[in-house]
């Protein structure tokens, strides 16, 4: 209008809800490209920077490019508006918001280049610029009626995201990804005092209920139907929802319907997973019959009491239970049904399933994967499930064989370290372990997630009371003993999966990064610790042209009292103060440091120039990550822990509610603890309850939690 002013028209022929509108007004570059849809339209395409990280944005626009051409080709959806923009910003409570037209980003969701990027946040990338650019169907063209029906649009298109990734990279690589956050976030607050149905009945602030339960068990519901229609029929019935709800708002039942109505499945009773909270378990029992020549499987379902829902008013869920069986041989013998698996139909409460014509015992390889978000109690004996490790032809079952044996023994070592006794580890896994490090690898990727043992806060779930000095002394002890017993095969791996030239986020050279680095994991486990792994490490350190092997590198010094940690620190810090997104590496990586010394470190770090309560990515990669990541440090029996997680809210609940409020879930599971430690987290939740002017997304949470 004049020098001081502008003006824009925003032209948008399409109806749409008001959370969709954006404005974004700065000083600000663009990198520009497009996109033609199959129908020869031109899209234009421009990612808003800062001019500084101009030159970061490549990666963002490549994953753009193959998410639209991705949604033409699987689900006929082209995009609807001549250009389609994206803002990166620093300061961001969420990873990104889908305004129609503008979506508005994390920086961390955006920018990359191999120096300053790990490859965990090359895959983040392109996993969120998909999700934001598929709301554009589910949220938008289609949107919720109401914010109860939040997983309406959240948890299909976290579905549609985790496909996505799944097609661009490795399929089995990216599932076990997904059940590892499910298990991890939506299993944990499916057990405490937060546990609400994928389709919320109440709420005060609807920014707590931006939930793992309302994203990732909601694509698990999704992914549900999928499997029990098909692709096929799923297709048709995104068809039909999109042909009867263009320009509407609707429900969760309205999707269900359009899915009922193109396949003709009833699905009344799949309905109860929008309803009823909690993780439904399963109770498994298979049997041989030689003389029938029949395998006969009997599963039993139940799902726990939740807050205002009891177990015995709970009606039985109906979930897909994909099920192969293998001979002595590792052959399946299923081979007549879709690669080796039959997909059973649990309705009842009891069912029975019976397998003819099956003529040797098999090994049952169960809920191949993992096609319902359940939990399943051990049936299987550790040989089985070394069995399985080796040679189930499901990839997500091996890992998942491998997991749950990881964990067996690991919660073994634990309670014979409690009763004082000698610990003796399983042998069936140290073979399965030795017999998998030893030979000529297929695939390395899968091979370093089947090394990487399970988080304490993963094993924690799994114990009736838990313990986290034992559990941590176990987890370590476990560690290394396998680097003890492995160590030639472990620097094999380390040195046969190094690569030079040019750095590329192709699933195989992440692979053989990851695989590397686990490796380097073990190594420097060691104890005593040699010299030469040290260097080993530190060269990888010094060496790195990209920033997963740095990181990596760094991961593991930290973890040591040496003269060397205080070195590498520095030299990082003096290297990428000048990189927000790369600093918060740095605060997370002492946050996660297994050393006793590491709260007070942190303590330390809040006092940090660099360090900003201001800063939603800044609190999470050190307060966050230090009171959910690092559980042994965080639940230190003095309740120090406790006492900085409360101070923290404190000062957050002025500045950023909706980030205090979600900092409250590492005190919210505390009966879980011993005794001493429930009385010190309680302490710090009244405490908490009784800060002034208390939020209200604060006060939801810590109120239900007492
Ligand atoms: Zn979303």
């Amino acid at each position: 209008l004049d020098t001081d002013r502008h003006y824009a028209v925003w032209e948008d022929p399409f109806p749409k809800p008001c959370y969709l509108f954006a404005l974004v007004a700065g000083q600000l570059v663009s990198i520009d490209d497009e996109f033609i849809t199959r129908s020869g339209r031109r899209v234009e395409l421009k990612i808003f920077v800062e001019e500084i990280n101009k030159n970061k944005c490549g990666h963002a626009m490549r994953s753009l490019k193959k998410a639209m051409r991705w949604d033409e080709d699987v689900f006929g959806l082209e995009y609807d508006l001549d250009n389609f923009m994206i803002v990166a910003v620093d300061d961001f409570n969420m990873g990104a918001m889908e305004n129609k037209g503008l979506n508005i980003f994390n920086a961390k969701y955006v920018l990359s280049s191999p120096e300053t990027a790990t490859d965990q946040d090359y895959l983040g990338i392109e996993g969120v610029i998909a999700h934001e650019y598929f709301h554009n169907w589910t949220g938008n063209r289609v949107t919720c009626r109401d914010w109860f029906q939040l997983s309406l649009k959240e948890g299909l298109t976290v579905f549609r995201d985790q496909e996505f990734s799944a097609d661009m990279n490795s399929r089995p690589v990216q599932r076990i990804d997904d059940v590892r956050v499910l298990k991890n976030f939506q299993f944990k607050e499916d057990a405490g005092p937060m546990a609400h149905p994928v389709r919320p009945d109440s709420y005060l602030e609807i920014n707590n209920f931006y939930t793992a339960t309302v994203y990732n068990k909601g694509a698990e519901v999704i992914r549900m139907m999928h499997t029990i229609l098909g692709a096929q029929n799923f297709r048709k019935g995104m068809d039909v929802y999109f042909a009867r709800h263009d320009g509407q708002a609707v429900t969760c039942d309205d999707f269900v319907a359009a899915m009922s109505d193109a396949s003709g499945i009833d699905l009344d009773q799949f309905k109860n997973w929008y309803s009823q909270a909690g993780t439904p378990t399963l109770q498994v029992k298979g049997e041989w019959d030689e003389h029938h020549a029949q395998y006969r499987l009997a599963v039993r379902q139940s799902c726990p009491d939740t807050p205002g829902q009891k177990e015995k008013k709970k009606q039985p869920f109906h979930l897909p239970l994909c099920v192969g069986l293998l001979g002595s041989d590792g052959r399946d013998l299923l081979s007549h049904e879709q690669e080796g698996s039959a997909v059973l139909q649990l309705r009842e409460t009891e069912q029975l399933f019976v397998f003819p014509e099956i003529k040797e015992k098999p090994v049952v390889s169960f809920l191949r994967d993992f096609s319902a978000p359940v939990k399943v109690m051990s049936f299987q004996s550790q040989a089985e499930l070394a069995f399985l490790m080796r040679y189930d032809t499901n990839l997500y079952n091996r890992w998942d064989a491998a997991a749950r044996l990881a964990c067996e023994v690991i919660l073994e070592t634990a309670e014979q370290l409690a009763r004082k006794e000698p610990p003796v580890l399983d042998q069936h896994y140290l073979d399965a372990v030795a017999h998998s490090v030893g030979r000529e690898v297929e695939d390395p990727a899968m091979l370093a997630l089947s090394l990487t043992l399970p988080s304490e806060a993963t094993l924690a779930q799994e114990m009736a009371i838990i313990d986290p000095d034992t559990l941590h002394q176990a987890r370590q002890l476990v560690k290394k003993e396998l680097a003890r017993r492995n160590h030639d095969a472990f620097v094999l791996l380390y040195e046969k999966n190094r690569q030079g030239g040019e750095y590329g986020i192709t699933p195989a050279e992440i692979g053989r990064r990851s695989l590397k680095n686990v490796s380097l994991s073990y190594l420097m486990a060691l104890d005593p610790l040699p010299d030469e792994t040290l260097g080993l490490c530190y060269g990888q350190y010094r060496h790195a042209t990209n920033m997963t092997d740095c990181i990596a590198a760094l991961a593991n010094i930290v973890d040591l009292e040496r003269s060397v940690r205080k070195e590498v620190l520095e030299d990082f810090y003096a290297k990428w103060a000048h990189d927000p997104l790369v600093l918060d590496k740095w605060f997370t990586l002492q946050a996660m440091s297994n050393l006793p010394s590491t709260l007070k470190e942190v303590e330390h770090l809040i006092k940090n120039p660099s360090f900003s309560m201001n800063n939603p990515n800044r609190v999470r990669a050190l307060i966050g990550t230090f009171c959910t990541s690092n559980h042994f440090c965080f639940h230190e029996k003095s309740g120090a822990g406790y006492r900085f997680l409360a101070d923290m809210i404190a000062g957050l609940n002025a500045i950023n509610p909706q980030i205090a409020a979600r900092l409250v879930a590492p005190l919210i599971n505390w009966q879980r603890y011993e005794p001493e430690r429930q009385g010190l987290m309680r302490n710090e939740l009244n405490r908490i309850a009784s800060i002034k002017n208390l939020s209200r997304d604060v006060y939801e949470i810590v109120n239900k939690s007492r």
